[in-house]
């Protein structure tokens, strides 16, 4: 396949935000407040759990990905919540 078929444009990506909020983008209601519960930043939850729950309940992240997300440094940064 041709890299220019492969690529993920940059900008898509920022337009979309980062894999966190495309994950919650899919979630229901429910899931999506147990989401926001978990990643307030008292809620002493971990990013590696957080991500453990998300990733057996088939929407696979990394660990990585909730820490930058919850730090403000991911790609949603520039996006209306
Ligand atoms: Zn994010």
């Amino acid at each position: 396949m041709a890299l220019a078929d492969l690529h993920q444009p940059s900008v898509d990506a920022k337009r979309q935000g980062c894999g966190l909020r495309r994950i919650r983008e899919r979630l229901d209601d429910d899931d999506r407040a147990w989401l926001a519960r978990v990643l307030a930043a008292d809620s002493g939850e971990t990013n590696r759990a957080i991500a453990d729950t998300l990733t057996r309940a088939g929407y696979t992240i990394g660990h990585q990905v909730i820490q930058r997300h919850r730090s403000g440094v991911c790609s949603c940064k520039h996006l209306e919540d």
